[in-house]
């Protein structure tokens, strides 16, 4: 076994060991990974072990049953997505209905047509193997904790329904409509492209197989179609063949539909596969989502919302090569609040906070959205201002001295408002066509620059802006 999975790992539970090799021989044959169970007990340490991607279970096992073991999955955290695949000899409707609804992810009868059979661990593997990758970031974020709590709120989903004639459909709408809140579409196999593409992208797509074989074959094409565009790639997609077609069923699960069922329409057996597909999908979203929060909350300041350190250096790395690439002016400031620890020490340290939080709303207001402001330390803030040339930046400098210094801060804790200054050194980016310097300057140069322009804004007095002379920059 070792390290190498190379396709991944399944599960195997049944009493019967005869049952288990067959399926091991198959199984095997295909390049999966196979370990066995013959009881509920043994396969739930074997999950705890061994980490399976996917289960195969009998209906019935000899301390359980299959919807035992899926209940039972779905109550840990650990397990609830594994997803479980039954092998029945049941056609009883409200049996199916039972495991599908204690959450297996299909039920095949016996004889388990082979090829359908390795279509759908393809397909449960594939989806298992995307939620993984989104997990292993999402712990990532957890770990470093970045993660918000998912949001409880689900909105009603939209479904399309798509068929060859849309009478059959309409009666599909009526019928799942008490199975499952959604809003429905009906739309012809014809217009379902141009459809699925005008507005957002609905959560689901049910395909009615179609019975004409050309038309078949335009389902197919609107599966492949539906995968291969950016738009509709996440949708969760449904296939129902009017009767069994096992090969056709493992075509569309291979092109990419996420489920198919093969005995025909069925409402509450659609409403609870579609349930399960749009809680699947659901979980990947919250995910991403928290993932994308993660690295917002990675480059941003908590207190201000400002940018961070962070973000602000290689954004000026960016910046100095990009102006020097097109012959652009830029500016960097540097601003520093002045005696604050006098804030701090007369009205606490939770006021010094908010002085900080207002005076970074002021900043943002005070430059234009496309110029980056950063909290770079304690009261230390940094402007960075492309395609701006001396005179608009001493401007820029001038109008945030008196942004803050013009309206005093009201403070929690003092009867009345505040008084606050900030001292500004401003650096302009040198073009080095001009300056004859051989390369860009770097940032940290450049940042000198602003920090000592910065420090004589400070010795003439404080509440004003000085610039750094170019002159002063050393030779390269
Ligand atoms: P000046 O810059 O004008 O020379 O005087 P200053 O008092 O601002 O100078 P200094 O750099 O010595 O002190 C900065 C103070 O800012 C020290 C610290 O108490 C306060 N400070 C730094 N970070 C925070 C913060 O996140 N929150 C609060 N409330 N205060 C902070
Ligand atoms: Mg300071
Ligand atoms: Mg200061």
């Amino acid at each position: 076994m070792g390290g190498s999975k190379v396709q991944g790992k399944i599960l195997i539970i049944d009493g019967i060991s005869t049952n288990r090799i067959v399926l091991k021989v198959k199984l095997t044959a295909a390049f999966y990974d196979v370990v066995q169970a013959g009881t509920m007990a043994e396969a739930l340490d074997m999950i705890r072990a061994e980490k399976p991607d996917i289960v195969v279970s009998a209906l019935d096992l000899p301390d359980g049953s299959a919807a035992q073991l899926c209940a039972t999955l779905r109550s840990s955290t650990h397990t609830e997505s594994l997803p479980v695949l039954v092998i029945a000899c049941t056609s009883d409707k409200e049996e199916r209905l039972h495991i599908l609804r204690a959450g297996a992810f299909d039920v095949m009868n016996k004889p388990v047509n082979e090829t359908l059979l390795l279509g759908r661990v393809r397909n449960m593997i594939r989806a298992q193997n995307r939620l993984a990758e989104w997990q292993m970031r999402d712990d990532t974020s957890c770990a470093l904790g970045l993660a918000e709590a998912p949001s409880e709120f689900v909105a009603p989903g939209k479904l399309f329904l798509v068929g060859s004639d849309a009478a059959p459909l309409q009666g599909w709408t009526r019928q799942l409509l008490p199975q499952l809140r959604a809003c429905y579409t009906v739309t012809l196999l014809r217009d379902a492209m141009a459809r699925l593409h005008a507005g957002t992208a609905p959560d689901a797509v049910i395909i009615a197989q179609p019975e004409a074989t050309d038309q078949i074959d335009e389902s197919f094409r609107l599966i492949s179609a539906l995968r291969a565009s950016a738009h509709t790639r996440d949708i969760a997609l449904l296939i129902v063949q009017h009767a069994p077609d096992p090969l056709r069923a493992t075509a569309a699960l291979d092109m990419g539909a996420d489920d198919v069922m093969t005995k025909g329409f069925e409402a509450e057996e659609l409403a609870q596969r579609m349930q399960f597909l749009l809680n699947r999908k659901r979980r990947v979203a919250q995910m991403l989502q928290s993932v994308r929060t993660g690295l917002r909350e990675v480059v941003n300041d908590p207190l201000t919302g400002l940018y961070n350190r962070r973000y602000a250096m290689p954004y000026l790395t960016r910046l100095i090569e990009r102006s020097a690439g097109n012959h652009s002016p830029f500016a960097v400031i540097i601003g520093d609040m002045d005696y604050f620890k006098r804030i701090n020490d007369q009205y606490g340290h939770a006021s010094g906070d908010a002085v900080l939080v207002e005076a970074a709303k002021r900043l943002r207001h005070a430059v234009r959205g496309s110029d980056v402001v950063a909290r770079i330390g304690g009261e230390e803030f940094l402007i960075a201002m492309p395609s701006t040339c001396v005179n608009a930046a001493h401007d820029i400098a001038s109008r945030i001295c008196t942004t803050i210094s013009g309206t005093p801060f009201a403070i929690p804790g003092a009867s009345k408002p505040v008084s606050v200054t900030i001292s500004l050194g401003l650096a302009l980016g040198q073009d080095t066509s001009l300056t004859n310097a051989p390369a860009p300057e770097r940032v940290d140069a450049l940042l000198d620059r602003a920090d000592k322009a910065l420090y004589g804004a400070k010795l003439q007095g404080r509440n004003r802006v000085s610039l750094s002379r170019p002159e002063s920059r050393p030779a390269a």
